[in-house]
């Protein structure tokens, strides 16, 4: 396969390092059948305006038509089964080399590869949180009656649930985003993998990384603004070229 100069240099790097940290974005889960949530390409956006349903302002105003929107989006996670680069992230844990990831991506599927620590940025599916008294309520009970008849969760209370993850207008999670700017700054050795790193803060921790003194990696098929910061750039498929990492350093 091609990139063969720049995987050998990556796993050299990671042979060297003592502290690898990684960070994962939209493109990560593309080849799962994911689209990128906040992409205009993705589709998503063609039937729907994102501040109009998926801003935490319009699901207190309209939960309905914030779940009419995410009902095919929740079909698709629940489907998707983690690829060939979630299993290589989870191979490198496994390994004992890499410390943790760092994702954006609210699908799971880091954890169903195998991966033990995962900082999710923008929040998961797992557990929704009534916007009226905060009682947080696992969702998995609550996802069968939305796909199946598209019903809105309610609360006790009255109040809609609302799944944890950051809708536009929300801050991040303070203690996830704050622990996993430690993991970035503690790190020698920063990868970036499947992220454009167009969506901020969470963008910045690369960068938070490097002007730490950590050296970086990134794979992504565009450029983006860290790679003049990387010593290793390599513009592929994430599902070819980490399992090739992780394989050069079997
Ligand atoms: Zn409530």
């Amino acid at each position: 396969m091609s990139f063969e100069h720049e995987i050998a240099e990556a796993a050299e790097l990671i042979k060297q390092c003592h502290c690898l940290v990684a960070l994962t974005g939209a493109g990560h889960s593309t080849a799962s059948g994911i689209p990128d949530f906040r992409s205009p390409e993705s589709g998503l956006w063609e039937r729907a305006d994102p501040m109009a349903v998926a801003s935490v302002w319009a699901f207190r105003q309209d939960p309905g038509a914030f779940y009419q929107w995410m009902r095919p989006l929740v079909r698709t996670m629940l489907d998707a089964k983690p690829n060939a680069a979630h299993l290589a992230m989870a191979e490198l844990e496994r390994m004992g080399l890499l410390k943790a990831v760092i994702t954006q991506n609210i699908d799971n599927l880091h954890q169903r590869a195998g991966s033990q620590k995962v900082y999710e940025l923008h929040g998961h599916m797992r557990e929704a949180t009534c916007v009226r008294c905060y009682k947080v309520y696992p969702a998995e009970p609550l996802l069968e009656p939305l796909l199946a008849e598209g019903r809105v969760p309610y609360c006790a209370c009255g109040g809609a649930l609302k799944p944890n993850v950051i809708l536009f207008g929300e801050q991040l999670p303070i203690r996830v985003f704050n622990a996993a700017l430690l993991e970035a700054k503690r790190s020698d050795l920063f990868l970036v993998a499947g992220s454009s790193l167009e969506v901020i803060p969470a963008a910045d921790i690369p960068f938070v990384a490097v002007s730490n003194g950590a050296k970086g990696i990134i794979v992504n098929f565009q450029p983006t603004d860290f790679d003049r910061h990387a010593e290793v750039v390599i513009h592929g498929d994430v599902t070819q070229v980490l399992p090739a990492i992780v394989a050069a350093l079997a």
